[in-house]
């Protein structure tokens, strides 16, 4: 059993500085109670709090870590980068190298701008869609997360679910009503939008595979069908992949369900661990950014070298070791079990995983929707998170976020895991 003291401590001296002690709010703890963990360092699958503590990792900094905590390659490019400088707001040879990267992983993309996160490159990508089709409004999907941007925050899931807070005070009114929002996996529904709504319709957004609000895997008719009712309305369809590119596969979610997107979000495991985002797609349509087209949008730092070389590591890694076969059926034989362990348990839970990641949502029925996943308990959610936490195992601080298994996550370490897992279910009961 760990203490926590250390970390205790550290989060008051924060909340008195760092508004809720954070500076990102789900990292608060809010949704599972408790205070946060202070973390020291990490490596592989381990985070090590300041209390000395020592974790098995599925949070994986929400996502990046595919190769583990401070993965060597990762380390030594960024060792090699630094001598060099910093940053010189200048282009640099390594961003062209992790263009190409990219490209090859993703054919849907001919044309990237990079930026310092996920948010920056899904407000880009919907100011290209509005720009190319003169039109104004978006679709996107109930519990989708696609970053903070105004017209974004509708009705988004993970942090904003948590607390409740369908879309952020603060959003004007008229951009959130250029937002149409759909039930996920609804072909109905998106059949209805553009039938009454066609013309107008910008862009449709979407977690190809959805992340925020949990896992939940697209049907296959309901990525087809967004696919064609895109191209016959004349909208742009915008893969948010930030969380599932290089991810759920070496090219994202579109490699698995051979789908092209018109443009393409990524993020998260494309810096390596550092703040790097990315907006890429067609020609035509990424033409229309400054400096070549009207569109504008910039960045400081972005292509900065440090991430840019932190990226290329990661990314040359995954794309020498083509880990995600083995990734996904480990993570597959994890969730086997712990269904099995839950069952004996008499536990409620329904395990969705898509490639290395998963989430436990406690409830009987299949979630295919946000609404679905609104129907699990999320005190069983925070026991269950309490007890993995008391027994040296860390999982994302609330029900609606994914768990992220990495190639540092060997079976030994799984099978340990396991254990905490199964010992876990036991205190869902417990009041
Ligand atoms: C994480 C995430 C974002 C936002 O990225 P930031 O780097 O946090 O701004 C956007 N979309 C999806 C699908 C994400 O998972």
């Amino acid at each position: 059993m760990s203490k926590k003291n250390k970390s205790d401590q550290f989060f008051a001296e924060a909340k008195r500085h760092l508004v809720g002690g954070v500076n990102s709010p789900v990292r608060a703890y809010k949704a599972v109670g408790g205070t946060p963990l202070f973390i020291q360092k990490a490596s592989g699958p381990y985070v090590y709090d300041v209390d000395g503590n020592k974790y098995i990792d599925f949070v994986g900094s929400w996502g990046p870590m595919i190769l583990g905590h401070s993965a060597p390659a990762v380390i030594n490019a960024v060792k090699k980068s630094l001598l060099n400088g910093t940053s010189f707001g200048a282009p640099t040879p390594a961003e062209t190298e992790l263009a190409v990267l990219i490209k090859e992983a993703f054919p849907s993309i001919d044309l990237l701008r990079f930026t310092n996160s996920g948010t920056e490159a899904t407000m880009t990508a919907l100011r290209i869609a509005r720009a190319v089709t003169r039109r104004d409004r978006t679709v996107k999907f109930e519990g989708g997360y696609h970053g903070h941007s105004d017209g974004l925050l509708v009705a988004a899931g993970s942090g904003a679910t948590t607390f409740g807070v369908p879309s952020s005070a603060g959003v004007p009114e008229v951009l959130a009503r250029n937002t149409w929002v759909l039930p996920y996996n609804d072909v109905s529904a998106l059949k209805d939008i553009f039938r009454t709504q066609g013309p107008n319709i910008a862009a449709v957004i979407v977690e190809p595979v959805a992340g925020n609000m949990g896992v939940v895997e697209p049907s296959m008719e309901f990525l087809t069908t967004l696919r064609e009712l895109t191209i016959k309305h004349g909208a742009i369809l915008i893969f948010d992949e930030v969380m599932t590119g290089f991810r759920v596969a070496w090219g994202g979610a579109q490699e698995r369900a051979s789908i092209s997107a018109d443009l393409t979000c990524l993020g998260k495991i494309i810096g390596g661990g550092f703040p790097v985002g990315a907006v890429g797609g067609r020609k035509d349509l990424m033409e229309q950014l400054s400096p070549l087209g009207p569109v504008y949008q910039a960045g400081t730092l972005s292509g900065n070298p440090i991430a840019m070389s932190a990226g290329l590591a990661a990314l040359q890694t995954l794309k020498r070791t083509k880990p995600y076969k083995a990734l996904e059926t480990l993570t597959k034989q994890l969730v086997a079990q712990l269904r099995s362990d839950a069952a004996k348990e008499n536990v409620a839970v329904q395990i969705n995983s898509v490639g290395s990641m998963f989430t436990l949502f406690f409830t009987e029925s299949p979630v295919t929707s946000y609404f679905e996943a609104l129907q699990s308990d999320a005190s069983q959610y925070a026991a269950f998170f309490h007890t993995c936490l008391k027994n040296g195992v860390t999982m994302p601080p609330s029900q609606f976020e994914a768990a992220f298994v990495s190639t540092a996550h060997t079976p030994a370490v799984l099978g340990k895991a396991a254990a905490v897992f199964r010992k876990a279910f036991k205190g869902v009961h417990a009041k």
